[in-house]
């Protein structure tokens, strides 16, 4: 009756992209690169990127682990895996019928209406939109028995049609939209344990940020667990390329040193006010130019407006807190879509609280904070630059 189909491939739409105007070029490149590194491990996966979209070629056996990667590309809105024909009608209806058949086979529920959506982008194509989407139905509806529905229909056939080639699919998956990572620059995470440093992470790198992560770790105050379970949200991070590479620094000795130079109620401010500057030293050796903290608006008593202002007052970078005005249950709901609540949930232990008042002070004031830090013997710049200079580095690619 007609060709068969010529080969599967995943359709991928980017959305915001549009807004961007002149910049829309390098935007395109980066959400490029960022999808070829995505697919990079699928073996046999090939992206091209014909005029305005990305098309990623795989073996039919692998299409599934494409898609699984490719809902993780910030910038992308949505996925279709399809069948890509000649552009041509009969081909065209062919893979229209599979597509639909296969469809009520996974799920016999989608049989009981369909309709058929079909867009053109080559205007030369030999049938509108309509009237190629009236003969493909008719010739679906002939082969499944099934009734046209055009609105609220169980199952929708798509079809685009570009100057060299059809793409048939049934299913649309969302994908987390936003800019491709790196589209805004290089950025440092600070990521704890905790839920909310991941998803800041996330939702900055959803913002176009590429980021490396820095976890400040306590040895012996703090077990090697912790420092795990931070790898493992590094990890799950970069499956996102939210995260490159994982900076671990040796924190304990400058606790100490703080802790017994101020008052203990001071002590999560100048702990804080040192991870800051330790921070900027790392973000001047990976060209960070933004320091990104879950740090969130009045949730605990670290985090008021006076203490925020002492803590960042010691910071050279821009201070990112894309969580600042969430609630918590805002941030746990993201944290289980982003995958990284069931680690954040495991027993950890938050070296800010390690020698800790149970009423820290609300409103630290930064003269406070130097008057303390003066008490250091060398200095605090220079522990900052010998916490940095000790610092280990984990690739996570
Ligand atoms: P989280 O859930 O991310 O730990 P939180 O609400 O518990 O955040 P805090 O523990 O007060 O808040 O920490 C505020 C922010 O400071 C964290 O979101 C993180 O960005 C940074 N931070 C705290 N402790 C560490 C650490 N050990 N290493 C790296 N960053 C840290
Ligand atoms: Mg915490």
């Amino acid at each position: 009756m007609s060709a068969p189909p010529v080969s599967h491939a995943v359709l991928c739409r980017f959305g915001e992209l549009f807004l961007k105007g002149g910049n829309r070029g390098i935007f395109e490149q980066t959400l490029a690169k960022n999808i070829r590194r995505a697919v990079a491990d699928v073996p046999g996966a090939r992206v091209e990127t014909p005029h305005g979209r990305v098309i990623v070629h795989a073996p039919a056996d692998r299409i599934e682990d494409a898609c699984a990667r490719l809902e993780r590309v910030f910038g992308l809105v949505s996925i279709s895996s399809v069948v890509e024909t000649a552009a041509d009608v009969e081909a065209i209806e062919a893979a229209a019928v599979t597509a639909a058949l296969a469809a009520i086979e996974r799920d016999p529920a989608r049989g009981a209406s369909f309709r058929v959506q079909a867009r053109r982008s080559d205007k030369r194509f030999p049938l509108s939109s309509l009237d190629l989407a009236a003969r493909v139905g008719a010739k679906v509806a002939a082969a499944t028995g099934m009734p046209v529905k055009l609105v609220g229909a169980a199952l929708t056939i798509g079809i685009e049609v570009s100057s060299t080639s059809g793409f048939v699919f049934a299913d649309t998956r969302a994908a987390p939209g936003g800019l491709p990572a790196g589209t805004s620059g290089h950025g440092l995470l600070l990521l704890s344990g905790g839920i909310d440093s991941p998803v800041a992470g996330w939702l900055s790198a959803k913002r176009g940020l590429s980021l490396d992560g820095l976890y400040f770790h306590s040895p012996p105050f703090v077990g090697e667990k912790s420092k795990d379970k931070v790898v493992s949200l590094a990890r799950v991070l970069a499956s996102w390329q939210a995260l490159r590479t994982l900076y671990v620094a040796p924190f304990t000795d400058v606790q100490k040193r703080l802790r017994d130079a101020g008052p203990a109620e001071l002590a999560v401010v100048l702990y804080r006010r040192m991870m800051m500057r330790i921070a900027d030293r790392i973000a001047d050796r990976t060209r960070a130019m933004s320091l990104v903290t879950g740090e969130n608006l009045g949730q605990v008593a670290s985090q008021t407006v006076p203490n925020l202002t002492t803590i960042e007052n010691a910071a050279r970078h821009l201070v990112l807190r894309p969580l600042v005005t969430y609630d918590k249950m805002e941030t746990t709901a993201l944290a289980r879509r982003i995958g990284t609540y069931d680690i954040s949930a495991l027993p950890y232990e938050d070296c800010c609280s390690l020698f800790v008042p149970p009423h820290p002070a609300t409103a630290a004031r930064v003269q406070d904070a130097e008057r303390a830090e003066a008490r250091l013997e060398a200095g605090v710049d220079a522990e900052a630059d010998a916490v940095a200079d000790a610092t280990e580095k984990i690739d996570l690619t």
